[in-house]
């Protein structure tokens, strides 16, 4: 039987050249081979990120630990935190700054829509040492306007933290053009390598402000003043050690991160939206309501779809009988009448079309109306 096809907002499909490379004999992390592949996967995340000046970290762990890698090197207790509230993983974002004594305030707004810059804009006023953005808020498909809240923040002298879990590597972002101090990710959403790896970027100004902490980091295993000196002796292929990286998974990212270099940024943010412009299309041809309120806010990673009158969450068995993973809802309010499709992973439009074939299946419509209508926005 055919493997389903992977289409859920990470883990996502992974380049078979990506597999078997991971696939090959553990080499040692200190080993001249995978120095060499480990620095050269680290200097090809600046480009990934679009940070020429960025420090990259990455270390064995998801996304979630990509969150704790920020917070707790950049958070002292006591220190002010707003956060950008556009769904679960702001909420979650929240969780980790408290944890780490942070004193926090969400400023949010209803789903769907993203907080306006004047509300933002309130918070920071009273003081804040770090603004946090979720990039694309992966439970509801909303894709922050990050850039307008980084020059914001810069007005007010506050770090950005931004969560690109679910966007970098397939939604356009500049790090270090949209000013942007830390942003973080994990291998497993549009970098297309199996889920394990938290990665970090940091840029000038957060190491500053980590160099100028007072108190020590609270976690040991994500304290940047142990792992630094560890990633700038890959960069400069030296062995080093501090905890045993990840070897395998960082060899495949490294290998996915050539395939993306190969390709080159711009044309794989624009090949991504162009994906996603035919997907959205097809839903829309199908009658299926997205639920960013406005076309600026839908992400190009993700597709989020209520569903139609008089359909439940059963329509995900039927489409998973056609074939497609996709993933039920997250927000609570809204968990039961929506899905979510991710498009971030090695996707063409062959496995789009797929997908739409397989809701078309789930939803019993013989028209063929929603692959019509993404070959038809693919091929304008
Ligand atoms: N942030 C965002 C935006 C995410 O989408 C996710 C995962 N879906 C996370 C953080 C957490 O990542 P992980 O599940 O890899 O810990």
């Amino acid at each position: 039987m055919q493997k389903s096809l992977l289409m859920i907002p990470g883990p996502v499909e992974v380049d078979p050249d990506v597999l078997e490379v991971m696939g090959r004999p553990t080499d040692g992390h200190t080993s001249s081979a995978f120095i060499e592949t480990f620095g050269a996967c680290l200097e090809g995340l600046r480009d990934v990120f679009a940070a020429p000046d960025g420090m990259p970290f990455v270390i064995a762990g998801s996304g979630t630990f990509a969150m704790e890698l920020a917070v707790a090197n950049l958070i002292e207790p006591g220190d002010r935190a707003v956060v950008v509230e556009t769904g679960y993983f702001s909420w979650r974002m929240a969780d980790v700054l408290t944890r780490h004594g942070a004193q926090v305030e969400q400023v949010g707004a209803e789903v769907g829509h993203a907080p306006s810059l004047e509300d933002v804009e309130a918070a920071l006023k009273k003081g804040a040492k770090v603004l946090t953005v979720t990039h694309v808020d992966t439970s509801t498909g909303v894709c922050a306007p990050v850039k307008d809240y980084a020059a914001l923040a810069r007005r007010y002298n506050a770090l950005v933290v931004v969560d690109g879990v679910c966007a970098v590597a397939g939604q356009e972002f500049r790090q270090t053009e949209w000013d942007v101090d830390v942003c973080l990710t994990g291998s497993q959403k549009a970098l297309a390598v199996p889920p394990g790896l938290a990665l970090v970027m940091a840029r000038p100004r957060a190491i500053e402000a980590f160099k100028a902490r007072k108190t020590p980091v609270a976690s040991y295993y994500a304290d940047w003043g142990l792992w630094l000196p560890i990633m700038q002796a890959y960069m400069d292929r030296k062995p080093a050690y501090f905890a045993t990286p990840a070897v395998n998974l960082v060899a495949a990212l490294a290998e996915s991160v050539k395939q993306i270099n190969a390709e080159g940024m711009e044309a794989r943010w624009a090949r991504h939206r162009r994906l996603s412009n035919a997907f959205k299309a097809g839903a829309a041809a199908l009658g299926l309501d997205q639920i960013p309120v406005t076309e600026d806010l839908r992400a190009v990673t993700l597709t989020t779809l209520y569903f139609p009158e008089g359909v439940d969450g059963s329509l995900l068995k039927r489409i998973s009988a056609a074939g497609v993973s996709l993933a039920g809802g997250l927000y609570p309010t809204i968990k039961t009448r929506y899905f979510r499709v991710g498009h971030m992973g090695v996707n063409g439009i062959g496995e789009l079309l797929r997908t739409l074939s397989a809701i078309e299946q789930g939803l019993g419509v013989q028209s063929g109306a929603g692959v019509a209508a993404a070959q038809q926005e693919w091929l304008k």
